[in-house]
Order: C-alpha cells, then structure tokens, then sequence
C-alpha cells in the first residue's frame, strides 16, 4: 500500500516535470511566430484540485506563478506550499463577501467583474493599508453562462475604477467559449487583444495595461499567437482534474 502511494506519486512528478518541457517549447514556438520569445509569455500553473505535493514539484521545476479559483481552497492550501518567489493570483468568480479573505493573500485578482466586487476590493484593500492588483474579466463570447464584463462595458468600468484607492487594473482576461472552429477561436483572442492595446492607448490614470492573460490546456498556443502575455494552463500540467 505504502510503495504503491509512493510509485503513484513519483510516475505523477515525472509527468509534470516532462509535461512542464513540452509546454515551455509550444510557448516559446508560439511566441516565436508571433514575433516575441518565451520570455515575453508567463506560465500560470493552474492549481485548482491539485494537492499541495504536486504543486510543490511544479514550483521546485520553476513555477513562478499559481492561480486558483476558489478563496477557501487557497487558504487551505497555502501553508503548505512552498512559495518563496511565487506569485499567487485568484482566477475564479469571487463574490463580494469573500472579498475581504482574500485581499492580502494573493498578488492579483484576476476576475473582477463588476463595479461592485471592486469597489469592495478598494475598500478592503484601503482598511488592510495595502494596495491590490487586478485584471478585469471580459465575457468575450457574450455566454450566459458565464461570469465577465461585456466587451462594451470594459473602458467605462475602468474610467469609474482609476478613481478607487487602493486598487490598480493590471490588464485583462478572458475565458473565451469552447470553438470547433480555430478561426474563430483566434477571433475572440484578437479582439480581446484589439481592447487591450486600445485601453492602453487612452492613457487612463492609473490604468495599466501589462498582462493579457488569456489561453488554457487547450488554446493558450492560439492565444500567444494573438498576444497573450500570460497564459492559464492547469490539465496540461498536473493531468485530468478529479473534483
Ligand atoms: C481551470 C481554469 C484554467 C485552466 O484550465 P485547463 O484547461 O485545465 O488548463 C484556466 N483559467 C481559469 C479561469 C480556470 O478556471
């Protein structure tokens, strides 16, 4: 029983040392072809599910930089991650009243959708004496189903939010909807990088357009090509989520 757990456990950090190799080669042939370099990409390990073992193998094999969907899983987690030199980042849906646990605990917010949770956000972070980074979440395939900004709504949302203390927008992310269709898929990706490119340019107070995170296990080579500069990959690394 013992061997077995431990058989178990070293064939799964073999696959996530040899999975890390294969993705860092498509990212920098990505970034390549979109006339960049692996450098200019950051590699997210997605963490949600994963055991704090794996994802300390992850980090030990240069893993910089985590994100995880739900508040209450990071806390659990985190002291048993070794992060000295690791970025954590939320990635999931936070509602209003979660927002006060996790201010602090992770570097950025990556998905705040609405007017509200950042307001929240300011305020928690403002009480805390401390400032907190933030990506705004478009909706980009207009899904009901899903959580984010309407493309529409983006640059008013940030006009309203260069007025709140104690809170930056870093950038932008997207989940965009599942397409059989690569041509339209990389469509999404563009347009998301057209509204980023484009909020930059107005030059807002305290707006600053640095990370354009978006792609996952089964895009983010598409969305380096259209200009991600953090991609969000959690299957391709750790192997099939068991919830
Ligand atoms: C789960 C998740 C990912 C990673 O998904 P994979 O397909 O496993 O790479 C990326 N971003 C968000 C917001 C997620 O919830």
């Amino acid at each position: 029983m013992e061997k077995s757990l431990n058989e178990y456990r070293e064939q799964r950090c073999k696959d996530i040392e040899e999975n890390l190799k294969e993705i860092r080669d498509n990212i920098a042939e990505a970034a390549l072809k979109s006339g960049r370099t692996e450098k200019d990409v950051h590699l997210m390990a997605v963490t949600k599910t994963v055991e704090p073992y794996f994802i300390n193998h992850a980090i030990a094999n240069g893993i910089d930089l985590i994100g995880e969907n739900r508040v209450q899983e990071l806390l659990s987690k985190k002291p048993d991650l070794n992060l000295s030199g690791v970025d954590v980042h939320l990635i999931g849906h936070l509602q209003t009243n979660k927002v006060k646990q996790v201010v602090g605990e992770v570097s950025t917010i990556q998905s705040v959708d609405s007017i509200k949770v950042a307001k929240e956000i300011s305020k928690c972070s403002v009480n805390a004496g401390i400032n907190t980074d933030v990506l705004l979440e478009v909706n980009i395939g207009e899904e009901e189903s899903k959580n984010g900004l309407e493309y529409n709504q983006v640059l008013e949302i940030c006009h309203e939010m260069a007025e709140l203390p104690g809170i930056s927008v870093k950038g932008l992310m997207a989940i965009p909807p599942i397409c059989e269709n690569d041509v339209v898929l990389r469509q999404f990706f563009s347009n998301m990088y057209q509204l980023y490119v484009d909020i930059d340019n107005k030059k807002i107070h305290n707006i600053c357009m640095q990370i354009l995170s978006m792609g996952m296990s089964s895009d983010y080579e598409a969305a380096i090509m259209e200009g991600a500069n953090l991609v969000r990959v959690g299957s391709s690394i750790f192997g099939a989520r068991v919830y």
